[in-house]
Order: C-alpha cells, then sequence, then structure tokens
C-alpha cells in the first residue's frame, strides 16, 4: 500500500484491503483472508473471479496468436462478433469491437453523430446529444464534459459542445429537449454509479417511442447493466424494447480482459467507413476468445435466471432489516442498494471486517453486486452477516 500510494497516482482511493489472489465469488488479501466481493469490478465479474471456461479459452489461445494488425483478418472476430449479434438479439446485426467501456461509448457518440449528419440530415457541427444528470458513462474528456459529478470534471475543460443534460426519469424532460439538430438520446436502463436509481416502470419504453416518432436515435449504457446482471441478459428486455445503438463491456471480457462493443443496426453502423474510426486491441483475438467464453458461461449457466432469483429473495430479505436508518432497499437482480439515512463509511468498515467487501457511494448509499455464479448459501451468508451490521 505504501510503495503504491508513493509511485502512483492518486486517482483513487482505496479501501485497505491487498487482494492477492481469487476464485468466484471470494477473493483473499495477502494474509490470507477471505472475503465475498459484493463489487464484482462494478460487474466486470459477473461469471466470477477466473472462470475455469475463460481462463482455459485463454490459455488456448495462447497457443495460437494473441495479437494481430486490424491491417489483415484474424479468424476469431467474425465468429465472436457473430455470436455476440445473437445474444443481443433482433434489432441488432453489426458491431464494433473496443476495449474499455468509455472507448464503446466514444464510438457511439462519433457514430450518431455522423448518422445525423449523414443520413438524417443534421447541418454540419449542429448536432445534439440529449444526456441525463448524474450519468456514469467513462472518464474520456468529451465524456466527463458531459457530466454533472464535479468530481469528474472540474479543471478538465474545455470540453466537447453539443450536449444537452435532462433529469433522468423525466419523460417530460426529454419531449422538451428534442429538436431538429437532435442525433441521439443517451441514458443508462438504471444510474448504477449514481447509487443504482431505477427509474419508473416503463421509462424506456416511452424513450423508445418518442425517439422512434422524433427520428432520434436511443443509445442505451449497458456496459453495467447488461450480461445478466439484473436478471435478464440485457435491462432493456424487462420492458420488451429495443434500443437502437447499445454499448456494451464489463462482463464481455469475462473478468480477465477489458473487452467492450457497440451493436447496432447495419443503416446506422455503416457510416463507419475504413479510417474513420479505429482500436489498436479492439477485437483482437485474445479478446475475441474471452468474449465468446463470457458468454457461453452466461447463456450456459443461465446466470440471468440466476441473478434474477437470487436478487429477489436478497432484495425481499434486506427490506426486512427493520432499522430507522434504512431509507430505501432498491435495484433489480444482482444490483443493489441500500440507501441508509446516516453516513455509510462506518457500516462498509464493519462489513469488511466480516468479510465482505462492498463500497459506499455517495456517502450515504452501499452497493451490493456479488458476481451472479454465487451461491444461494453464500448469499445467505452474507445476508446475516448484512442484516445483523445494518440492524444492530
Ligand atoms: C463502467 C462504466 C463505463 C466505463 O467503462 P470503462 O471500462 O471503465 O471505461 C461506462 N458506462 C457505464 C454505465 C459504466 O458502468
Amino acid at each position: 500500500m505504501a510503495i503504491e500510494e508513493e509511485y502512483g497516482a492518486h486517482n483513487y482511493h482505496p479501501i485497505p484491503v491487498v487482494i492477492a489472489k481469487a476464485k468466484g465469488p471470494w477473493v483473499w488479501d495477502v494474509e490470507g483472508k477471505k472475503y465475498l466481493d459484493c463489487l464484482s469490478a462494478y460487474s466486470a465479474v459477473n461469471q466470477g473471479h477466473l472462470h475455469p471456461k475463460i481462463v482455459q479459452a485463454l490459455k488456448d489461445q495462447l497457443e495460437n496468436v494473441a495479437l494481430t494488425s486490424r491491417a489483415f483478418y484474424n479468424d476469431r472476430m467474425g465468429p465472436y462478433l457473430k455470436h455476440l449479434l445473437e445474444i443481443c438479439g433482433k434489432g441488432f446485426d453489426m458491431a464494433l469491437p473496443m476495449n474499455t467501456g468509455a472507448e464503446a461509448v466514444e464510438t457511439a457518440i462519433k457514430m450518431v453523430r455522423r448518422w445525423g449528419y449523414e443520413i438524417k440530415g443534421v447541418p454540419e457541427g449542429k448536432s445534439e446529444i440529449i444526456v441525463c444528470a448524474n450519468n456514469f458513462h467513462g472518464r474520456t474528456t468529451t465524456i466527463v464534459g458531459f457530466s454533472t459529478d464535479p468530481d469528474a470534471n472540474t479543471n478538465f475543460g474545455p470540453f466537447t459542445p453539443g450536449f444537452k443534460i435532462i433529469p433522468f426519469n423525466d419523460i417530460k424532460a426529454l419531449e422538451t429537449a428534442i429538436t431538429n439538430n437532435t442525433v441521439a438520446f443517451l441514458c443508462e436502463p438504471i444510474q448504477g454509479e449514481a447509487g443504482v436509481i431505477v427509474p419508473s416502470n416503463g421509462y424506456l419504453k416511452q424513450i423508445r417511442e418518442i425517439c422512434t416518432r422524433n427520428n432520434v436515435l436511443f443509445v442505451l449504457d449497458e456496459i453495467q447493466t447488461g450480461f445478466c446482471r439484473t436478471g435478464k441478459m440485457f435491462c432493456f428486455q424487462h420492458e420488451g424494447i429495443t434500443p437502437d445503438v447499445l454499448t456494451l463491456g464489463k462482463a464481455l471480457g469475462g473478468g480477465l480482459l477489458p473487452v467492450s462493443a457497440v451493436v447496432s443496426r447495419k443503416e446506422i453502423m455503416k457510416v463507419f467507413i475504413p479510417g474513420s474510426h479505429g482500436s489498436t486491441f479492439g477485437g483482437f483475438p485474445l479478446a475475441c476468445v474471452v468474449g465468446e467464453a463470457a458468454l457461453n458461461v452466461l447463456v450456459e449457466e443461465k446466470l440471468d435466471v440466476r441473478a434474477a432469483e437470487l436478487g429477489e429473495m436478497f432484495i425481499t430479505e434486506l427490506k426486512k432489516i427493520n432499522h430507522p436508518r434504512i431509507k430505501e432497499v432498491r435495484g433489480k437482480g444482482l444490483l443493489v442498494a441500500v440507501e441508509l439515512s446516516e453516513k455509510a463509511r462506518p457500516f462498509t468498515e464493519q462489513l469488511i471486517q466480516n468479510g465482505i467487501l462492498a463500497k459506499e457511494t455517495h456517502d450515504y448509499v452501499i452497493r451490493f453486486a456479488p458476481p451472479l455464479v454465487i451461491s444461494k448459501e453464500d448469499l445467505n451468508w452474507a445476508l446475516d452477516i448484512i442484516k445483523s451490521i445494518l440492524g444492530k
């Protein structure tokens, strides 16, 4: 910890636990103390740490080729993207592979702007993208430029223009904000980093309707909510709608590598032509086999059903904690938050002492998002501890 403090930039303030080993939903620190990982690298470890099938796929690929230049084809990317699109379902027929989530969002921004100019007919330089207050879409300069969190963007400007911020979960505000130059509306289906803010039932459906009516692309950032976290493969499936553009990342890398993608329809994706976008590592063979294996595990182990069932139990049990400090228990699937009426830090510290790694967000909220491979027994073990600490 001291060496890292000395030589590493202080852009994080980690909890003083030094993890040296992991397996499934568990991690161990350098002294061998075992913890349940209730943060899951912000949902990048939905399949659990070091899932044997994903690890094996990566090892096997290391006998062949790891990285090629995008100047050539590689034999893994095509089949992987085809499979990814099958998983995304009807309405998605082309994908663009990147590495981090922020890159996927940046890619989507470039794509919808170009679509606006070349297909919708927005006058040059005038495109507008509508986003939501308290969003989290990553850390690049353009993305933090439309963040409403001063911690994320103070003194990093000047920022990219062309973004309009409206309140989350406010359909009227969306209707009012749209102009002839609006190319897209970008949001998360549940605002994870903001403290697991779940919008009203029907919100996504109404967005879909308004976007269609106004010829505005609906870009949904499922980097955190996607891949079974909320009890469905994707959160938008809860409302039976299809966005025009989907940004994916985190669990697409199976807890091993940064793997992200933008998926959409051909008629939108075709605005990218050779030379207009790229990434040295995007779609590299190692990432493709890991992505492929990560998807297989989600399907084979029915992690959507698991997240739905265990999540329902988890939320029901948390709601039983009878203490005035519990303001609200909310979430979907295994993306859960408990909002307290007092500062959460002392409680997360106690949880950690008792073997549960969880972190507070925004002072008053504790997020619980264990790997989806967690067993019912392990979740019950955690529930007993959480109940005794939060209910005392
Ligand atoms: C984590 C996250 C991102 C950014 O992903 P990185 O891989 O950290 O760049 C974007 N959007 C959402 C909703 C996220 O949770």
